[in-house]
């Protein structure tokens, strides 16, 4: 097998890279650069770019407005944008939803709703989790109960990751409590977050930021035409979706992009008078992260090619060792990064506190930015089902055990 990129691959990142480092903006590219999360507004404009440009929905096919690329090309787009760094298009939007729609959405589903979540007109969130049903996600209760030509729905969501900036939200529901596996009573909906009923609550992570919610619906009316599939089918789609969340979940790219930002602020950093990028276990912990940084590439290269060849339409299961590899690889590397900073590091956001004491800020912002970003992706290893989760798949579906 070939793991080198063909001269038409080499050509076609070139073509991607030489689009992002043209069309970026320039504050967008700053923010990011430094650490910063990007906003929604930063999504959305880089995101409209994209589509202009016909590449938003990276993984669909041509007749519903993607590119129509091979997996490989995928992958080199996905570490184009990480590595510059530039928004990551709105994976709700793209690479949840889309697919599904595309697979079993009605024509008029796909008419309405496709190229407004290319162009990121529709916001969307994925209500999945609840308080008793994570990685057991089957174990749901959220109830819709079938009233005429509408669902009415009642329930709590919670881990809702942007539900405060959303326009639509995914959700799994109950729609018959007496079926005999719990798998065979939950349908897939799609439901209006303006829909009077629905009630979202903040929950502030460990980094400071507002990312996640508690989303409860109380007596929230949802058209049955809005149901996604059949009625009770919608563990089906649940699977096929949870399956295409986890393709391109390695991140390689940002893992990359934290280690580059690493070895470039060590040199600025000075440790026993000399720059910290001259420490020799420095170098040895880069040159760590980067030798894994290779070996899951080439993994994620060979995962990839075999999925092209087979026709590339079923999620695979080793793209669970993908994603708890990759999550490892980003949380080390992010490690990396805070470490670069020492004290300078500390977390400084406790805004209240810094206007009572009027103290400096401690560090510089990249060093504040690169503990927020550590913080986060602690989480890295339990979004899009645990990494305890993964290696059960990779032991039954991979190893056979
Ligand atoms: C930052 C973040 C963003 C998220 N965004 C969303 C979102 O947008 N929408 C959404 O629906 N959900 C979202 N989630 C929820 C996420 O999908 C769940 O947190 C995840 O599936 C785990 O479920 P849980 O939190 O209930 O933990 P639990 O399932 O209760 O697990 C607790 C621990 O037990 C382990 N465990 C559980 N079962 C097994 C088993 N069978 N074998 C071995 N170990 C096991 C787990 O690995 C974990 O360590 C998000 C979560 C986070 C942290």
């Amino acid at each position: 097998m070939d793991l080198r990129f063909s001269p038409e691959e080499v050509a076609f990142r070139d073509e991607v890279r030489a689009f992002i480092r043209s069309h970026l903006p320039a504050d967008i590219k700053e923010r990011l650069q430094d650490g910063d999360s990007a906003s929604k507004e930063d999504i959305v404009t880089w995101q409209r770019i994209l589509n202009n440009n016909g590449w938003a929905a990276y993984s669909w096919p041509k007749e519903y407005g993607g590119p129509g690329w091979t997996a490989v090309q995928r992958m080199i787009f996905l570490e184009e944008i990480q590595t510059c760094p530039a928004p990551e298009v709105n994976p709700f939007n793209i690479t949840m939803l889309g697919p599904v729609l595309i697979q079993f959405g009605t024509k008029e589903q796909k008419e309405r709703f496709l190229p407004r979540m290319r162009n990121l007109d529709d916001w969307w969130c994925q209500g999945f989790s609840e308080p008793g049903a994570g990685s057991d996600l089957a174990a749901l209760k959220t109830a819709a109960k079938r009233e005429g030509d509408h669902y009415i729905v009642n329930g709590q969501k919670i881990w809702t990751s942007t539900a405060h900036m959303a326009d639509w939200c995914f959700c799994l529901v109950r729609t018959n409590p007496q079926a005999q596996k719990r798998q065979e009573g939950i349908s897939f909906l799609l439901i209006d977050m303006k829909t009077p009923g629905i009630t979202v609550r903040p929950i502030i992570s460990i980094d400071g930021h507002h990312h996640l919610n508690e989303v409860f619906l109380d007596d929230v009316k949802v058209p049955v035409n809005m149901r996604v599939y059949e009625e009770n089918k919608g563990w089906d789609v649940a699977k096929f979706l949870l399956g295409n969340e986890r393709t391109g979940i390695a991140r390689i790219g940002k893992s990359k992009e934290r280690i580059q930002f690493a070895k470039e602020k060590a040199k600025e950093m000075r440790e026993g008078g000399r720059p910290l990028s001259e420490d020799p276990e420095f170098r040895r912990r880069v040159a760590q992260l980067e030798t894994e940084a290779k070996a899951l590439e080439i993994t994620q290269l060979r995962v990839i090619s075999a999925y092209d060849k087979e026709g590339g339409n079923k999620p695979d299961p080793l793209s669970s060792v993908l994603k708890v590899k990759g999550t490892e690889l980003l949380q080390a590397s992010t490690e990396l990064a805070m470490d670069v900073g020492g004290p300078l590091s500390m977390p400084d956001w406790e805004e209240e506190l810094e206007a009572l004491t009027n103290e400096p800020e401690v560090g510089p912002q990249w060093a504040t930015e690169a503990t927020r970003s550590y913080l986060f992706l602690r989480a890295a290893s339990i979004y899009g089902g645990t990494n305890e989760i993964m290696k059960n798949i990779v032991s039954k579906a991979v190893l056979g055990l």
